[in-house]
């Protein structure tokens, strides 16, 4: 099955548990085991991540979702958002913050501030513990970066990053290979798996086209919310829902 597909990722996690791997948190990883972490960033939509969240769950397997709350390209705390993070808890998964490091100054003790204030106010609207943190793009130095954040763990440190195998679909591409065939997991050993769901989530296409379908459906929801809100506005322009996929 393609990758960057839904069915592909069903059929990814299947290749994962038929080597023998388990899936484990970020606390429970241990180098030399059959481990994988499953990290979700959520840049672009709470809800596209949902599906993923309950394939997850299907076949027993609890994985880490990142979600940010100062994006300019969704809102963690509209209705349907918090709901899908509130369903993704109930099916055991756990709730990051996924933090932008470059909206502070760099001084370790401001970054460590705004990181609390961000896990705290995210806390609030969970109404559960926020335990670990990942960067939103991270500068070099942050990559790799020894201690906690915020008396939080982080996704970057070296036990997480270098010390295990590390794997990302940034940008909607194995860039640097595909997980199956990193060094660690021919020898059987910790693989820490990032996945941005939006890639998984959206028809197969060119990354390229799948941003222009999160673009439509985010304009069909603009689209609804501005008719719900503002009576002047007629509806009907765009009505491309995630279900459509
Ligand atoms: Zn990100």
């Amino acid at each position: 099955m393609a990758d960057f597909t839904f069915s592909g990722y069903a059929a990814l996690l299947d290749r994962f548990a038929e080597l023998d791997y388990e899936v484990v948190d970020f606390e429970s990883v241990a180098p030399e085991a059959s481990h994988l972490i499953l990290r979700h960033d959520i840049d672009l939509s709470v809800e596209a991540a949902l599906p993923m969240a309950k394939l997850e769950a299907e076949r027993g397997l609890a994985a880490s979702y990142f979600v940010q709350i100062r994006s300019p390209l969704y809102n963690a705390f509209a209705a349907p958002a918090l709901d899908a993070l509130r369903c993704m808890t109930s099916l055991g998964h756990t709730i990051g913050l996924h933090f932008d490091a470059a909206l502070y100054g760099a001084a370790p003790a401001e970054l460590d501030r705004a990181a609390a204030r961000e896990c705290e106010t995210l806390e609030a609207m969970l109404g559960r513990s926020v335990p670990m943190i990942s960067f939103h793009r991270p500068a070099p130095a942050l990559q790799g970066r020894e201690g906690r954040i915020a008396g939080r763990m982080h996704a970057y440190e070296p036990r997480f990053f270098r010390e295990i195998g590390y794997c990302s679909d940034s940008r909607g591409a194995w860039r640097h290979g595909h997980p199956l065939d990193h060094a660690a997991v021919v020898k059987g050993k910790a693989l820490q798996l990032l996945i941005h769901p939006l890639w998984w989530i959206t028809p197969p296409g060119t990354p390229a086209a799948k941003l222009d379908r999160w673009f439509e459906t985010r304009l069909a929801a603009l689209d609804r919310d501005l008719a719900g809100n503002v009576g002047v506005h007629q509806p009907g322009r765009c009505r491309m829902e995630w279900s459509d996929t």
